[in-house]
């Protein structure tokens, strides 16, 4: 699974955060890797999964903890072909200051609608942190929305996209404009953000060109 590589030569996962896609022939079904670092994953590690992240055919394997978030997103988001989440670095001070993340740049259009913010305090208080079991899924899914990402206080994000190709792209911008966007306001004085109806226009084909790129500078070929 080429995605999983992608990311984490451009940093967005390092030995941790997963992809997932829906199957293409049964959208009850999602396809994740097993519990393993996102460089390492090959197209045996893969398994198919039921909406409530119970796994198919398990063989023994070890599974990602927070496999939730990706079957509850898909229940809710018919839209919804493929989910990141993450830890990039880059993204989590905008998950735990006042300062909203926003598009600055085109590449990041796709956040116009606004990044909210899960806090997983609101849904069960004191916890370790992670979406382990599917309570937690859900909430995050509802946190999310109908938007683009979301971002979890002190741990990362969640990406959504109808692609494989257009969850990488947008994981990859996503981290890219939060660095921009910590240099803008370090820059000082008033930051001007892409307007919303710019944002709406943007259309950026999926990142396909991209992917195209990515896919053959990535070490799974
Ligand atoms: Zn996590």
């Amino acid at each position: 699974m080429a995605a999983n590589r992608i990311l984490a030569d451009h940093g967005v996962l390092d030995g941790y955060g997963h992809v997932s896609a829906r199957h293409d022939r049964d959208p009850n079904r999602y396809l994740l890797s097993r519990s393993l670092a996102p460089a390492l994953v090959t197209i045996s590690d893969i398994m198919e999964y039921d909406l409530d992240s119970n796994p198919v055919d398990a063989q023994e394997r070890t599974l990602y903890v927070e496999r939730f978030i990706h079957g509850e997103i898909y229940k809710v988001r018919p839209d919804v072909q493929a989910v990141v989440h993450h830890h990039s670095p880059a993204v989590i001070p905008f998950s735990v200051s006042t300062v909203p993340l926003r598009p600055l740049y085109h590449m990041a259009a796709f956040l116009w609608e606004g990044v909210p913010v899960f806090e997983i305090r609101d849904v069960a208080g004191m916890t370790d942190m992670l979406v382990r079991n599917p309570a937690l899924g859900r909430a995050l899914a509802q946190t999310l929305g109908s938007k683009a990402a979301a971002l979890m206080r002190g741990h990362g994000a969640v990406v959504v996209s109808s692609s494989v190709s257009g969850v990488v792209g947008r994981s990859i911008y996503l981290q890219l404009n939060a660095h921009l966007q910590a240099q803008a306001i370090a820059l000082g004085g008033p930051v001007t953000y892409l307007d919303p109806e710019e944002g709406g226009r943007v259309d950026v084909g999926g990142y396909q060109r991209a992917w195209e790129l990515w896919k053959r500078k990535t070490t799974a070929q």
